[in-house]
């Protein structure tokens, strides 16, 4: 489920509302758009009770993840959707985890200068994530060693339940609950920090870098397009950086493109160098051709958010039908479909989709731990897809996702 946030407007102050996921803000009032970037993960505060002051309080820590967990076994890929809040420092008496409280609530970022204390935090994000994948039962059966296991999240933030410490007792800020007594020895574990600098969310007009432009791009797109210099541009913790964009334009069946990650490196773990070694060593059922040796390999990463099933199919499609694709530089055309799954999370999803394209496990699986990728180089391309009925349609490689599906995956 998604969380509303409230959000002012970083040109008028306008106060905004938008999705949690959302890194471009368009105010209605003003009419700018900007861009919201942070040199960490996004920080959200529940509202206090009776819409009391929400200042100089004592904050506590969750980490929020919304995502996809998968595990590969020798049994296959599993996965899990995931849609958890969970504490990040335990201290004996806080809620465990925030339940629906932020869906229900209008959560605001916190900032500077509200005199508020933080509650510092003590499990790390993979400690925790590690818990929600024992929540979604995807811990390996019988003590057997998993092989790979990844998160593709749709989003990663901190929520904080805020604190009220009077007569004798902590108390939820929301509810206005006792959660539990202080005495002077349990104060000492109650030491907030101050608010940290690189907690803090710049924003940046969303103009084109080369030409000044307005970018083109959804609420939440990971990369903007500029219509007017054929550039795109991925929306990064430290601004807008340029993409190696390219585009298979299709011809007049096309009704609309969709993003992939194009991921080529080589994988030394499997001797895998060019496309002609991932089809021997991934056991494929047809011969490679002698250019193919020539022809580095590419792990194809669909570059939107799917459920997991299609986001695996389409990805192994694309890579093992990647022979028969020669993009060309990209432009801006109608109904290219936003990309909704940034780059860092393309690279998390190689194993996977390696796993996904092989025709024989046995072969790659058992690997997939040693495997260390170099010589990585990444590409945006776009791939003209036609209408099937119920379906989209890559003509050239085969991927097909439901209509019904792509809507889904907007939202998860
Ligand atoms: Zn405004
Ligand atoms: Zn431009």
């Amino acid at each position: 489920m998604d969380i509303r946030i409230e959000q002012g407007c970083p040109q008028c102050g306008a106060s905004i509302e938008l999705n949690e996921t959302d890194h471009v803000v368009a105010c209605t009032f003003c009419g700018a758009r900007s861009f919201l970037h942070s040199a960490s993960p996004f920080r959200y505060v529940l509202p206090m009770a009776g819409g009391a002051s929400s200042e100089g309080l004592l904050l506590a820590p969750y980490l929020r993840f919304k995502g996809t967990i998968f595990l590969v076994t020798s049994r296959g890929i599993e996965h899990r959707v995931v849609d958890t809040t969970q504490v990040a420092n335990p201290v004996p008496g806080l809620p465990p985890s925030l339940g629906l409280r932020p869906q229900a609530m209008r959560p605001s970022r916190i900032r500077a200068g509200t005199g508020n204390l933080y509650l510092p935090q003590t499990l790390k994000a993979s400690a925790i994530l590690e818990k929600a994948a024992a929540v979604g039962n995807l811990v390996p059966q019988n003590n057997q060693p998993f092989l790979h296991r990844a998160y593709i999240g749709e989003h990663l933030s901190y929520i904080y339940l805020p604190l009220v410490v009077k007569n004798g007792g902590v108390h939820d800020g929301v509810t206005g609950d006792l959660l539990f007594a202080v005495d002077e020895s349990a104060a000492s574990g109650l030491r907030g920090r101050r608010f940290d600098e690189t907690w803090s969310v710049r924003s940046l007009a969303t103009l084109c870098p080369q030409c000044g432009a307005d970018l083109e791009g959804a609420g939440d797109c990971q990369v903007m397009t500029c219509a007017t210099c054929d550039t795109a541009w991925s929306l990064e913790p430290q601004g807008l950086v340029g993409v190696d964009w390219q585009i298979l334009e299709g011809d007049k069946a096309t009704a609309l493109h969709l993003p992939f990650w194009k991921i080529s490196t080589h994988i030394p773990a499997l001797d895998i160098y060019s496309f002609a070694d991932f089809v021997e060593r991934s056991n494929q059922p047809f011969l490679p051709r002698p250019q193919w040796h020539d022809r580095v390999m590419s792990l194809w990463v669909p570059a939107i958010r799917l459920r997991p099933k299609v986001f695996l199919q389409a990805g192994r499609q694309a890579t093992i039908g990647q022979w028969r694709l020669s993009p060309v530089a990209g432009r801006v055309l109608p109904h290219l479909f936003p990309v909704t799954l940034p780059p860092s999370e393309a690279r998390q999803a190689v194993k996977l989709i390696l796993a996904a394209a092989s025709a024989s496990p046995r072969h790659i699986y058992p690997a997939l731990p040693r495997i260390r990728l170099t010589g990585v180089t990444m590409q945006l391309v776009h791939l003209p897809f036609v209408d099937h009925g119920h379906d989209w349609v890559q003509p050239e490689t085969g991927v097909a996702i439901g209509k019904n599906i792509l809507r889904f995956g907007r939202t998860l």
